[in-house]
C-alpha cells in the first residue's frame, strides 16, 4: 500500500483477529442443462474455478468465477495459477477482517485476471460475514433493495426453441427477458426480435446482447429494424475496442447501448462515457475484479448517470448469484436489471440452490453470502 497520513488500519481492533489459514483454489467444469448459443461460442458447460478460504478458527468462505476466454481472457489454469502463485501469498497469515484492504492488495498484485481475484474477494467477504454474523451486504455498505427480479436469457440454437421457452418462462412470472443476437443472419434476427415482442405484449421489458457479434453496418440495420420493440438496451454490438464506431452507433438511435465486453476496470467506464458510447453499463465481477471493485464502478456509473446491468457469466452456480444477489443489493441505480445463470445448470453447488419465485428473489438477512456450499457438489465436479 502506498504511503499515507493515515496509519493503516487495524479494521477491527475490538474483534478478535480472523486469521486466513488456508485457501484452496479448485477447478469445476458444470454442465449446462443445454447449450446457449452467443456470438463466436456455444457454451455447454462452466469451467469456473472456486475458492475456498479457510481460517484459523475453522471457519470458511466461498467464492467463484466463471472463465471467460473472449470476455476477460481468463482460462481455467490461468485462474488457478494466479490464485496459487500470486494471491495466496499476499493473503495466508493476514486477519481476513481487512477485507477492503485485502482486496485492493490483491488488486495491485497483478494485472487483469479479473476472475480469480473476484472468486478470491468473494470468499473473503463471505467469510467475515459469517464471522460478523452479517450478509456481505452489510460489509459493501448495506441494501438499499430488499428484493430483485432476475432477468432471463433466450439462447437457443433456433428462434422456435427461444420462442417456446420465452412464453414458458413469462408463464412463471417472469417478466424481463435478454435476447442473444449477433449469432444468426441479421434480417432472422430483426424479424424474431419483432415477433418476440409482439407474443410478449408491450408491458415485459426485452433488451438484446450482440455479445460484439455485428459489424456497424449489420448493427445499425437491426436497430433500425427493431426501432419499434421497444427495447431497454441493446448490448456491445460491437468489438470491444470499437468506442468511436459505438458513439457513431448511439448518436443513429434512440436505443440506449450498454457496453458489456469493453468494461474491465473503471477507467473502461470513464472512456465510455466520454465519447458518448454508451448509456449504461454491464458490471459483473469477472470483468472488474470483485465484488468490492464492483460498488466502486457502480459508484462512478451513478455519478456519470449511467444505468447498471449487473450480470454473472453464463454460467456461475449459486456460490456467483449468492455474491450477484448481495451486490445488487447495494447497488442503488440498477436500473437495466441483474441476471444470475445458476438455473441454467444441471447441477448446483449449494445444498439449497438460489431460485426466483414469480420472477423475484427475497434478499433475506442471513450471514455471508446466506448459502451452504456442498463440499460434496464442489468435488464431484472438480476436474483435478
Ligand atoms: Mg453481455
Amino acid at each position: 500500500m502506498k504511503n499515507s497520513v493515515f496509519p493503516l488500519v487495524d479494521s477491527n481492533a475490538s474483534v478478535a483477529p480472523l486469521l486466513i489459514k488456508r485457501i484452496d483454489a479448485i477447478p469445476v467444469s458444470l454442465p449446462l442443462i443445454k447449450p446457449m448459443f452467443m456470438a463466436g461460442v456455444r457454451i455447454e458447460a462452466a469451467h469456473n474455478l472456486v475458492v475456498r478460504i479457510e481460517a484459523s478458527n475453522g471457519m470458511v468462505g466461498w467464492g467463484e468465477a466463471a472463465s471467460a476466454p473472449l470476455m476477460t481472457g481468463d482460462v481455467q489454469d490461468g485462474m488457478l495459477a494466479v490464485v496459487n502463485q500470486i494471491l495466496k501469498p499476499l493473503l495466508i497469515g493476514q486477519n481476513a477482517l481487512d477485507h477492503a484492504r485485502l482486496a485492493r492488495i490483491c488488486h495491485a498484485g497483478i494485472h487483469g485476471s479479473g476472475g480469480p481475484k473476484a472468486a478470491v474477494d468473494t470468499a473473503l467477504l463471505d467469510l467475515c460475514g459469517k464471522y460478523l454474523d452479517v450478509p456481505v451486504s452489510d460489509l459493501l455498505g448495506g441494501a438499499v433493495h430488499k428484493e430483485l427480479r432476475p432477468m432471463y436469457l433466450l439462447g437457443n440454437a433456433s428462434n422456435d426453441d427461444n420462442l417456446i421457452e420465452a412464453v414458458e418462462k413469462l408463464k412463471q412470472g417472469i417478466q424481463f427477458f435478454k435476447l442473444k443476437v449477433g449469432v444468426k443472419p441479421v434480417k432472422e434476427e430483426i424479424r424474431f426480435t419483432l415477433q418476440l415482442r409482439e407474443e410478449l405484449g408491450p408491458f415485459v421489458t426485452l433488451c438484446a446482447d450482440a455479445n460484439t457479434g455485428y459489424s456497424l453496418s449489420a448493427a445499425k440495420e437491426y436497430l433500425s429494424g427493431i426501432a419499434d420493440a421497444g427495447l431497454l438496451f441493446f448490448e456491445q454490438p460491437l468489438r470491444s475496442g470499437d468506442v468511436r464506431g459505438m458513439a457513431l452507433l448511439a448518436r443513429s438511435t434512440q436505443i440506449p447501448l450498454c457496453a458489456d465486453e469493453a468494461i474491465s476496470e473503471i477507467k473502461d467506464i470513464l472512456d465510455y462515457h466520454a465519447a458518448g458510447a454508451a448509456s449504461g453499463i454491464n458490471l459483473k465481477t469477472i470483468k472488474i475484479g470483485g465484488m468490492s471493485e464492483a460498488v466502486r464502478a457502480a459508484n462512478v456509473c451513478e455519478a456519470l448517470g449511467l444505468q447498471i446491468n449487473l450480470a454473472c457469466k453464463v454460467a456461475e452456480s449459486t456460490i456467483g448469484a449468492a455474491a450477484l444477489l448481495q451486490l445488487g443489493a447495494v447497488i442503488n441505480n440498477l436500473d437495466w436489471g441483474i441476471s444470475i445463470t445458476n438455473h441454467y445448470l444441471v447441477a448446483d453447488l449449494a445444498t439449497d440452490p438460489i431460485h426466483a419465485v414469480k420472477g423475484g428473489i427475497t434478499l433475506a438477512r442471513k450471514p455471508g453470502l446466506g448459502i451452504d456450499v456442498s463440499d460434496a457438489e464442489v468435488n464431484r465436479f472438480r476436474t483435478r
